[in-house]
């Protein structure tokens, strides 16, 4: 039987990048910004951001939340508000700033932060809060109007856009204008797959200036160090790569969402919404990652991957434990999470990669049919 992976990363081939290795090779320049990162950037800020603020490349975004949660956090605050329905990589980022993090439940609809709840927890918490750090799960438009109150209040605000690379609503591109940080991974697994590498934009250009600082060991224009730096430059072959994918990515995301559009169709003509399975709730145009669905209640998502392991399909549970459940994390405090308890048991990952037909997806919704009886 035909095997369906989870993701199969499709990145751009040897011949696209070749142009721009013979630039490098003639301009024997690898990293420290050089001219395929500050065209990268520039490209980006004109053509997703309508030149609003700025951007700058990192290594990943990883040490991108590290970087932006740094520059930023309150100096007496001890706390990183965020949801524990995300990747271990947003509390971690939080631990490396020296601050805790401090998870809140999230929203059965959209599975971002609960915003009542996070207002009620600044309210508790007050000066210990350092940095508020929402998840934009899965790539979602988040409404981030809530997040420049907190930011404008003086309660810094670094969001994780990891999966939002491409996504756009009415407004544009998701985070233009944000006054805060908002970080994206190009990760391979991410839609904008190059590797390694991420992107850190500001609606306020001088604190993209800090970051950039701060990423390059935290010298200052005498190369002296004033603030606490560390190395987190993407290199110039990076960067091609990340040009090279610039080029193709709309079609790219045309791609991810005509799938996701077959699963729809599919989980509809098989009456999928009426016998409890839920989709999250999102808006706009999202470059989807991979195709998240929730069971019925009653239903266990682990048994549901075992049953479709057995038919060949990979499916996955992001992110299933949540991180409170992790050892790592296990002690730190957070808001009663019986919404996070709940959709952990219940989330899926399901398949989806560019290549994919449309019988692919008829053998997973099949699968997630006859998983409800098995
Ligand atoms: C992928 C991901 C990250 C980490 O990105 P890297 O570029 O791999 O460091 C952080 N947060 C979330 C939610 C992610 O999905």
């Amino acid at each position: 039987m035909k095997k369906i992976p989870f993701l199969r990363p499709d990145l751009v081939k040897k011949e696209a990048l070749l142009p721009y290795l013979s630039e490098i090779d003639a301009s024997r320049i690898y990293s420290n910004f050089g001219p395929l990162n500050k065209r990268l950037e520039q490209r980006i800020l004109n053509g997703y951001f309508d030149k609003s603020g700025d951007v700058t490349t990192v290594s990943n975004a990883t040490i991108g939340l590290i970087l932006a949660i740094s520059q930023c956090k309150r100096p007496n605050g001890k706390y990183a508000l965020m949801s524990s329905f995300t990747f271990a990589a947003t509390p971690l980022a939080a631990l490396w700033c020296g601050l805790e993090p401090y998870f809140v439940d999230i929203h059965s609809d959209n599975w971002c932060m609960n915003e009542e709840l996070l207002s009620e927890t600044i309210q508790k918490l007050g000066e210990q809060v350092a940095v508020v750090v929402p998840y934009a799960t899965f790539g979602n438009n988040i409404n981030l109007e809530l997040y420049q109150q907190v930011h404008r209040s003086g309660i810094p605000v670094v969001i994780d856009a990891a999966a939002s690379f491409g996504a756009t609503d009415h407004k544009g591109h998701f985070g233009k204008e944000f006054p805060g940080y908002v970080v994206y991974s190009f990760h391979a697994t991410k839609s904008f797959g190059i590797g390694e590498g991420g992107l850190i934009y500001s609606g306020n250009s001088e604190q993209i200036s800090k970051i950039r600082q701060a990423e390059n060991f935290g010298f200052s224009q005498n190369r002296d160090t004033d603030m606490l730096g560390l190395n987190g430059k993407m290199s110039e072959y990076t960067a091609a790569i990340a040009l090279s994918t610039l080029e193709v990515y709309d079609k790219k995301m045309t791609t991810r969402q005509k799938i996701y559009s077959w699963y729809l169709e599919q989980l509809s003509q098989n009456d999928l919404m009426s016998k409890g399975w839920t989709l999250q709730k999102n808006e706009g145009e999202i470059p989807y990652q991979f195709m998240p669905i929730a069971c019925p209640e009653g239903l266990k998502n682990i048994d549901i991957i075992d049953y479709l392991a057995d038919r060949n399909i990979e499916a996955r549970t992001y992110f299933s434990p949540p991180c409170h459940k992790h050892p790592h994390f296990i002690n730190y405090p957070h808001t009663p999470l019986p919404v996070t308890e709940d959709l952990s048991k219940r989330i899926l990952s399901l398949p989806l990669w560019e290549e994919m037909i449309i019988q692919d997806v008829h053998l997973i919704v099949e699968g997630l049919v006859s998983s409800q009886w098995h």
